[in-house]
């Protein structure tokens, strides 16, 4: 059956003014976007995390859950997680939203930056770079985990920057894309929603354009994830849930 909302073509242009962000660019339709959920959870590739962690069954800091659930309902802006610690929890909070997401059938990706970046580069090689740009913009839900990484001086991103070519992976080409893929999606925050998680403390601003736009306290909000290591507090799960297991049985 063709769709009776774009008559097949799959997207649908916004009526705004010419000055508007939007003109002229082509919106996903609602059928595409269904379309679109089963590449998104692959693209993600959580289908073998053992991160199970659900909003309603999530063992860190309940102030931060909080937040996350509000990010659920509210589905736009920017949400920067971090904590300078790591094992709190980051990264459950940022798998449940994107699997609430997909639940209320909504696209949303995980992905996490160093991979994100081989990604890119070897779109580079492919030539597919421009496609892969345009849905890490404009997916509705884009959840963005160790966000630090590519500022990090021991990171192979400061290594690469000897072969002196920009769009090779070094740490400017790496930071231009991530600003690219912020940027856009800062300025769309009304209609997309993008998570961070991060071990670098993003107010830490001095002159960074990222962390300027994370500050933003209208489009952005920042959400520090406190309380001790959860990886042993996981195996516990584990264990309460076998055991209860054994119990009804
Ligand atoms: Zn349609």
């Amino acid at each position: 059956m063709t769709c009776p909302i774009c008559g097949g073509a799959g997207f649908l242009r916004r009526d705004v003014p010419i000055d508007h962000p939007d003109f002229g660019r082509a919106i996903p339709c609602e059928c595409k976007r269904l379309e679109m959920i089963p590449s998104l959870m692959e693209w993600s590739g959580l289908g073998h995390s053992n991160q199970d962690w659900t909003l309603d069954r999530f063992p860190g800091d309940p102030e931060a859950l909080a937040v996350a659930r509000e990010a659920l309902a509210a589905r736009r802006g920017l949400w920067v997680f971090w904590s300078s610690a790591f094992g709190t929890g980051k990264t459950g909070i940022l798998v449940a939203i994107v699997r609430a997401c997909w639940d209320q059938q909504v696209p949303a990706l995980y992905q996490s930056v160093p991979a994100m970046l081989d990604r890119l580069r070897a779109a580079y090689q492919r030539g597919d770079y421009q496609q892969l740009m345009d849905e890490l913009r404009q997916v509705q839900v884009l959840a963005l985990d160790e966000f630090h990484r590519w500022h990090d001086k021991s990171s192979r991103w400061e290594n690469n920057a000897s072969h002196g070519d920009l769009r090779d992976g070094s740490p400017s080409w790496a930071a231009e894309k991530i600003f690219q893929i912020i940027e856009d999606r800062y300025v769309h925050w009304d209609q997309r929603m993008t998570l961070v998680a991060t071990n670098r403390n993003p107010d830490r601003g001095d002159n960074d354009p990222i962390a300027s736009r994370f500050s933003d306290t209208v489009r952005s909000r920042i959400v520090p994830v406190h309380g001790g290591d959860l990886r042993p507090s996981a195996r516990m799960f584990e264990g309460m849930a076998s055991t209860t297991k054994e119990k009804a049985a």
